[in-house]
C-alpha cells in the first residue's frame, strides 16, 4: 500500500466523524496526483493525531451515542435543541479548531490547472471519478493510474 493510499484509507474511515463535525465536504479529499513521500507522510501523521486526539474520540462518542436514523430524523423535523444535538456542538467545535491548525494544503479538492476546452486557467473541483473545470463546466474523467 503506498502513502497515497494509507492516507486515503484513514481518511475514508474518519470521514463520517469530520463530516458530522461540520468539516466541508471539499476539504475530505485528496487530489490523486504524484506527492512527495515526505508530504505524504507528514500528512499522514497529521491526520493520525487527529484520529487518537481526545477532541475526536468525544466527538465519535456523541455521533455514536444515537443511530444515525435519530440524527437524520432531527434534522427532517428541524429539532436542534436536544441534549446530544448541544453536545455535538461542542465537541465539534474543538475537533474544527485542531482541523484548522496547521491543515496540509493537500486537504483539498480543488487546484488550478489549465483548461483544454475553454483555453483557460481555472480552478477544477475533484470528485471521485473526475475533475470539473470551474470556467466552463468541462467535466474530464480522470484516469488514475496505478503504478
Ligand atoms: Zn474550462
Amino acid at each position: 500500500m503506498n502513502s497515497l493510499e494509507s492516507l486515503n484509507s484513514l481518511l475514508n474511515r474518519m470521514r463520517t466523524i469530520l463530516k458530522a463535525s461540520g468539516i466541508k465536504d471539499h476539504q475530505l479529499y485528496v487530489i490523486p496526483k504524484e506527492y512527495k513521500t515526505k508530504t505524504l507522510a507528514s500528512a499522514f501523521d497529521w491526520l493520525h493525531d487527529i484520529y487518537m486526539s481526545n477532541e475526536y474520540d468525544r466527538v465519535s462518542i456523541v455521533w455514536c451515542s444515537i443511530p444515525l436514523i435519530a440524527w437524520q430524523n432531527y434534522d427532517l423535523l428541524g429539532i436542534k435543541d436536544l441534549t446530544e444535538q448541544k453536545l455535538m456542538i461542542v465537541t465539534s467545535r474543538a475537533l474544527i479548531k485542531l482541523w484548522k491548525n496547521k491543515r496540509p494544503r493537500l486537504f483539498i479538492n480543488r487546484q488550478v490547472e489549465f483548461c483544454e476546452n475553454c483555453n483557460e486557467k481555472a480552478v477544477f473541483t475533484y470528485k471521485d471519478e473526475y475533475k470539473q473545470c470551474g470556467a466552463c463546466g468541462e467535466i474530464t474523467n480522470e484516469q488514475i493510474t496505478d503504478c
